[in-house]
């Protein structure tokens, strides 16, 4: 089998399984163990923290319980992908990381800045120059009747910072749109105008970019182009990102994939590239379920089907690994306690 390096062919390896210890420096997605124990200290160092965020929307009589206490870290100079079902809560998420909407409970710190305690003053500062945002509607993130040039401009303007012209058009050149500079929106393509975006959201030199579905409105040749902006300004400058996507070529882009479900991360992908004894980029991702503080797990839909699971499972501690079993009344009596089990469930390699 031939591997392309621009576009890899994927093994997906669905085992949930512990990290490979020869695997390389794995991203710090959980607390350490130094800071496991109290949730004063949970994701010391990450950029972005999201602890136990919850999220209700009451709609006249109604709840619509958006964020079930999310936890995600995302550590400094990331590029994460964010994928789920609608409804799942992605907007959501990004509209409070993005210092838009805040949570019903729970803590969300971004860069030093506490989200839930930010009084006007910072969270303008905050939304200005620590965060910049990308939707999908090309048409919000731009207004109509300025260039291109006066939009990435303006945040600058905003800022008070110098040298906005000049600094505008260079990251219209970086983004490939330096001869559409006085072009205003509607003189542009959709792929054109979520470049300029990209533009907009790095005029002040943001430590996080948010991007919510940038590439939903766009062919995929096009989806391509704009995701590889955001990893070039990832690469470049360092600028974390966040990028919610449907698309799955997108999301195996990056090395890490988070699954939102019912309002909480379910899973994490990791994609990474090893080389091969015959000298080959052999591209693996490798799925594995999150647990969280309290030691919940929440069990992939295949694996639950697959051994028809139900209410309750029973739980054997090896050396180095968890099985676990459905509970049948009558495989009661045939396990005993050290006994080769009826099934291991997610540790075959
Ligand atoms: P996603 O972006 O993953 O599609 P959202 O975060 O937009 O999901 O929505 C999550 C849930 O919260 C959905 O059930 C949605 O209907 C609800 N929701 C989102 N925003 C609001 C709102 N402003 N008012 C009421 N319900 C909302
Ligand atoms: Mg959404």
């Amino acid at each position: 089998m031939t591997h392309d390096a621009a576009r890899p062919e994927m093994e997906a390896v669905t085992t949930m399984t512990a990290p490979d210890p020869a695997a390389p420096a794995p991203i710090p997605v959980a607390p350490t163990p130094a800071t496991a124990g109290g949730r004063a200290g949970y994701g010391h160092g990450a950029l972005i923290v999201c602890d136990g965020l919850v999220r209700i929307f009451k709609v006249a009589e109604l709840e619509v319980v958006a964020l079930q206490g999310l936890d995600l870290l995302v550590e400094r100079g990331e590029i994460v992908a964010l994928v789920g079902a609608s409804g799942s809560g992605k907007s959501t998420l990004m509209n409070i990381l993005g210092g838009l909407d805040t949570p019903s409970a729970g803590r969300v710190t971004v860069a030093g800045h506490d989200l839930t305690r930010m009084g006007r003053h910072e969270r303008t500062e905050y939304r200005r120059s620590v965060v910049g945002v990308i939707w999908q509607q090309t048409a919000r993130n731009l207004l109509p009747y300025l260039s291109a040039v006066e939009n990435v401009e303006l945040p600058m303007i905003l800022a008070s910072r110098a040298e906005r012209r000049t600094r505008a058009l260079s990251l219209l050149d970086l983004v490939g749109l330096a001869e559409r500079a006085t072009h205003r929106p509607g003189e542009l393509s959709g792929g054109e105008q979520q470049r300029v975006a990209i533009a907009v959201a790095l005029a002040n030199e943001p430590e996080v970019i948010l991007a919510d579905e940038p590439t939903g409105e766009l062919d995929s040749a096009t989806s391509e182009e704009i995701f590889g902006l955001l990893r070039r300004a990832n690469g470049e400058f360092g600028t974390t990102i966040v990028v919610v996507t449907h698309d799955p070529v997108v999301a195996r882009q990056v090395r890490r994939t988070v699954a939102i479900r019912d309002g909480r991360i379910s899973t994490e992908t990791l994609h990474r590239t090893e080389l091969t004894a015959e000298g080959e980029h052999r591209a693996f991702s490798e799925e594995f379920a999150v647990l969280d503080r309290a030691g919940r797990l929440q069990l992939p839909k295949a694996h639950v089907q697959a051994l028809g699971l139900r209410d309750r499972v029973r739980l054997r501690l090896e050396g180095d690994h968890v099985e676990i079993w459905p509970d049948r009344p009558d495989d009661e009596a045939s396990l005993p306690p050290g006994a080769a089990g009826p099934a291991s469930a997610g540790t075959d390699r």
